[in-house]
């Protein structure tokens, strides 16, 4: 029997949902392990499953999203059907979605941090403008001038990316998006404005002096006194998820963004 944690988002309802769940698996006989799992049950919306996703980077894990809510694009059951859940586990009844991990390496004078995410890097200066030259695989794109930068991978490009008026990337697709928040246009700085679909073997990079930023990877954020360079890539690192219904991507978004 695999070893299962549940990640449960704070609020009552998850919370009552976790306490239903781990009566369910021990009745069942499945051994619940928080700090070794195989298998994560995550109980709550996407911004839940984000964190469980960081709580156990260094774990090889299966996740299965339980939504209380909407639909989410991590999720797989409803919480009326957490009454399957022992079963599929048991008779492994689904097939297994991957999803490669962003990375990015933050080098700065003295160090250099590396981070990873499912949705996006962001990289924002909230005090003043950022200014960073913008590279492709080496090729120098931009220099750019503005609010922040991101780069997101397709499962990601319906975050925060889709806010900013990125493209939504079909999730069949590895890819990289590059987008722009707030870019200054004028004699010095001008930009390409429209979000930038690349390969997933490509290299994004942005640098300069980048001095007071906040690097944000899904839910989590770190704040630099002074970076120099910060290249982002798709990592080999991936992340399991147990495809139970084969719920389509157009399906996600029409139940997520249209009714
Ligand atoms: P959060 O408030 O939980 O997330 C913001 C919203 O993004 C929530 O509605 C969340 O869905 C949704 N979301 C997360 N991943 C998504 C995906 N891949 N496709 C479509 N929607 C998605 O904040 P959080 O918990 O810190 O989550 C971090 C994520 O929020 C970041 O990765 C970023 O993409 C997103 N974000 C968006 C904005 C914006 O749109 N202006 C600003 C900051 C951050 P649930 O309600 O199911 O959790
Ligand atoms: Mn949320």
């Amino acid at each position: 029997m695999k070893r299962v944690a549940i990640f449960a988002k704070e609020k009552p309802l998850c919370q009552d949902t976790k306490k239903v769940v781990l009566n369910l698996l021990k009745e069942n006989d499945f051994p619940i392990d928080e700090n070794n799992p195989e298998v994560v049950i995550v109980i709550g919306g996407d911004g839940t499953f984000l964190r469980a996703v960081h709580r156990y980077l260094n774990n090889d894990v299966m996740f299965v999203g339980l939504n209380a809510g909407h639909l989410g694009f991590f999720s797989e059951f409803e919480l009326e059907e957490i009454n399957l859940l022992p079963q599929v586990l048991k008779e492994e009844k689904y097939d297994m979605k991957s999803y490669r991990l962003l990375n990015a390496v933050i080098s700065s004078i003295n160090e250099s941090k590396e981070i990873y995410a499912v949705n996006e890097v962001r990289i924002e200066n909230p005090f003043s403008s950022l200014t960073a030259d913008v590279s492709i695989d080496g090729k120098h794109l931009e220099k750019f001038r503005g609010n922040g930068l991101v780069v997101c991978s397709a499962i990601g490009s319906s975050a925060y990316n889709k806010s900013l008026g990125g493209a939504i990337v079909d999730t069949s697709m590895e890819t990289l998006e590059l987008t722009e928040i707030a870019a200054i246009q004028n004699n010095v700085y001008r930009t390409i404005s429209s979000s930038y679909v690349v390969n997933g073997e490509s290299t994004i990079t942005f640098e300069g002096r980048l001095n007071e930023v906040v690097v944000g990877f899904d839910s989590e954020t770190i704040h630099l006194d002074q970076a120099s360079k910060v290249t982002i890539s798709l990592s080999k690192k991936i992340i399991k998820l147990i495809d139970y219904k084969h719920i389509s991507h157009v399906k996600k978004l029409k139940d997520s963004f249209i009714e």
